[in-house]
Order: structure tokens, then sequence, then C-alpha cells
């Protein structure tokens, strides 16, 4: 979109055969703003959320977003304060966040723990359907011809010279090489899929999302305060698990979990079930042995630590790779394009 509003021509190339696959497919959507640690990070989040308020008008996807506002329930003084010190961040961008007691949550929320002494509130976040999301807005610049679309092609080799030049394999074993002015590669935690080319050490760190019956019908998002702390466990084969809670359809999506063990699919039975522990703790009316699905999914993350997610490739000017999101990308996509765009086409 970034790339068609600003007159590029543009070639989108996929493994997958369909628009919005990947981590995008299975993962949250939740658009949140009480998880931005830093005023960057708060700024570029709200900058997306703009974007995305535009673009579902634009492109008649209003109903795909839904601006519930977000909730962050806390235990004891120790989680407040962790939540206070976020509000403040949040703040300061200008956005406004409550501070309710425990019995003010639970007549706004009835269905949370009455362990829960409070939570903090912000009435800006929203929550996504990404992969409809995606779709819809593939079909609209799809009718206009505002790319070309090179689904089912993996791209295996990328040269850097005046121009860059892309050679995909396709599933016959052909090879296609396709040059552009600028390239713009966003392979989320595939990182590796591509050798050296994305600078960084970036690998998937897996996350299940269990789905289950809802107990009630309120739209809203959350997650627990502990939730930060679980985004920083970064030990090999430690299992961390922090609450978030998303109504998507007919369901409840409940996670997630964070785990560095590659690609793999096992024991996910077992954190299912730490999974399902952690969110009983919150929700006590939980019915455990209703669980309709269970996504696997995996966030591109840099165990470097290194926190640009924006990267030039090969040191080139006209080659750029977005990764390391981790649990945030579908927030911060729309500002992550627009950005890189704008750089390549010098209106930064
Ligand atoms: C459990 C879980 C919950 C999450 N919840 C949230 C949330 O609530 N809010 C939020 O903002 N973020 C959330 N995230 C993070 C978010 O899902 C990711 O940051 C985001 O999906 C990454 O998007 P991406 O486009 O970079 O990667 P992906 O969605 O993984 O897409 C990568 C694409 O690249 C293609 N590809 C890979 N290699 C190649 C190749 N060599 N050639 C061609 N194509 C290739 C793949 O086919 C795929 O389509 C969550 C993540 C997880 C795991």
């Amino acid at each position: 979109m970034a790339g068609y509003k600003r007159g590029l021509s543009v070639a989108l190339v996929d493994q997958a055969l369909s628009p919005g696959m990947g981590s995008t497919f299975t993962s949250g959507g939740s658009l949140g703003l009480l998880d931005k640690t830093t005023l960057q990070l708060g700024g570029q989040a709200l900058e997306s959320m703009e974007i995305y308020r535009s673009t579902s008008k634009l492109i008649e996807a209003e109903d795909l977003i839904s601006w519930c506002g977000g909730y962050v329930p806390y235990f004891d003084d120790t989680e407040e304060q962790g939540c206070l010190k976020i509000a403040e961040v949040v703040e300061q961008l200008g956005v406004k966040v409550d501070c309710v007691d425990g019995k003010v949550l639970r007549q706004r929320v009835p269905f949370l723990s009455g362990d829960l002494s409070g939570a903090t509130v912000c009435g800006s976040e929203g929550r996504v359907r990404p992969h409809d999301f995606c779709t819809v807005l593939f079909s609209y610049l799809k009718d206009r011809n505002a790319f070309d679309w090179f689904g089912g092609h993996r791209v295996v080799e990328l040269n850097l010279a005046d121009e860059v030049e892309i050679a995909c394999e396709q599933r016959s074993g052909e090879r296609v090489v396709l040059s552009s002015s600028f390239c713009l590669i966003a392979v989320g935690s595939y990182a590796a899929s591509l050798g050296d080319a994305i600078p960084g050490d970036v690998q998937p760190r897996r996350g299940l999302v269990v789905s289950v019956d809802p107990v009630s019908d309120l739209d809203v998002v959350m997650h627990g305060a502990g939730y930060l702390g679980a985004r920083d466990e970064c030990d090999p084969g430690s299992l961390s698990c922090g609450f978030a809670f998303e109504p998507r359809g007919p369901v409840w999506r409940l996670g997630s979990s964070r785990e560095l063990v590659g690609w793999s699919t096992d024991g996910t039975e077992k954190v299912a079930n730490a999974i399902l522990d952690d969110a009983h703790r919150y929700i006590p009316g939980l019915n455990q042995s209703r669980i309709r699905r269970i996504d696997v999914c995996w966030r591109p993350f840099d165990r470097t630590g290194e926190e640009e997610m924006v990267r030039a490739v090969g040191g080139s000017r006209i080659a750029k790779a977005i990764t390391a999101q981790e649990g945030e990308g579908i927030t911060l996509a729309p500002y992550l394009a627009d950005r890189v765009v704008s750089g390549f086409v010098g209106d930064d």
C-alpha cells in the first residue's frame, strides 16, 4: 500500500500462495499501546493505528477492526507499579489511560477474578483480524492493478548492485529472476531462509494461542501485567507464558507462550495446558475442557537484543529488511512499511 501510494511499480513475492500467511495468519491481532515501554515504540504504534483507521475506511474493511479498548489487570502492588510506569509513557503521547480498582474492574469485566486488585485501561486499543485484513487489502490493490503478484515463489538469492536482483524458485523448481530499484524484505521468523542477507540473529520464537468457547460476549483486549516479563525471557528451552486475551469470531483466543525451540511443534499439549492454567487465574469461569483449536506460530525474535526493526541489507540504501518485530508485528506493520518506502523514495 505504501509503495502504491507513492507511485512505485510493485512486485509482491511470497512463497505462500495467498497473502497474509506466516505468523500473521495465526497470531493474535491486538493493536496495543499498554505494552509499549518507550515513547518511540508507543509513537510508532499510534502512527500505525492511524494508518489502520484510514486504510480500513478506504478499502471498506472497517468491520475487521474493533476499537474495543484494552485492559491490563494486575494482582498486586508490584504489578500495579509496572502498569503505572507504562501508563505514564502512553499518557506522554497524549493518549488517555485510566486506572480502575478491582471493584470497578469487575463491574466492567465481570468474568475476571476477584483476586485482581485493579487494571490500567486504554480506550484507544483495539484488535484486527490480520489475515482477513490482508485479504481485503490484497484484493483492493489487485483490482487496481497496483502490483504484480508472485505467489508460490520462494526467494533464494539476492544480489545487490545498482539494482537488486531477486532470484526466486517456483514450486515446479523453475527459477525466475526479478530486478528492482528497491527491495523490502519482510519474511518474519523465516529470516534464516535467506542465508546471511538479513543482519542480526533473527530466530523463530514459538508461541501458542489456545481458542476456547467464550464465557461472555464482551469485546475487549487484555494482557496480564506479567506479560512484559514473559516477553523479556529468552533462555533457550524455557517456557514462559504471559496472559493475553482477544475475542475473535465465535471464540476467545488465549495466549501465549514464548519458547526458543526452533521450528519444533513438539509438546504443544503441555504448553496449551500451561496457557490455560495461567488464563484460569484471570478468568476462573473458563471452561477448560472446551478447547476449539490450538494455533502454533513463530515470532521473529532477535537474540542479540537488537531493537532496530528496519535494517539495511548488505549496507545498501536500496534493500531494507523489516525484522525482529517479535510480538508487535501486527500493530507496527503499517508504520514500518511506510517508513521503509519513505526512505526509498526520499520523502523521509
Ligand atoms: C502467539 C503470537 C501472538 C501474537 N500476537 C500479536 C498481537 O496480538 N499483536 C501484534 O501486533 N503482534 C502479535 N504477534 C506478532 C506478529 O504475529 C508478528 O510480528 C508478525 O506476524 C510478523 O509478520 P511478518 O509479515 O514479518 O511475518 P510473517 O507473517 O511470518 O510472514 C512472513 C511471510 O514471508 C514469506 N516467506 C518466508 N520466507 C520466504 C522466502 N524465502 N521467499 C518468499 N517468501 C518467504 C512467508 O510465506 C510469509 O508469508 C504475535 C505472534 C505470536 C507468535
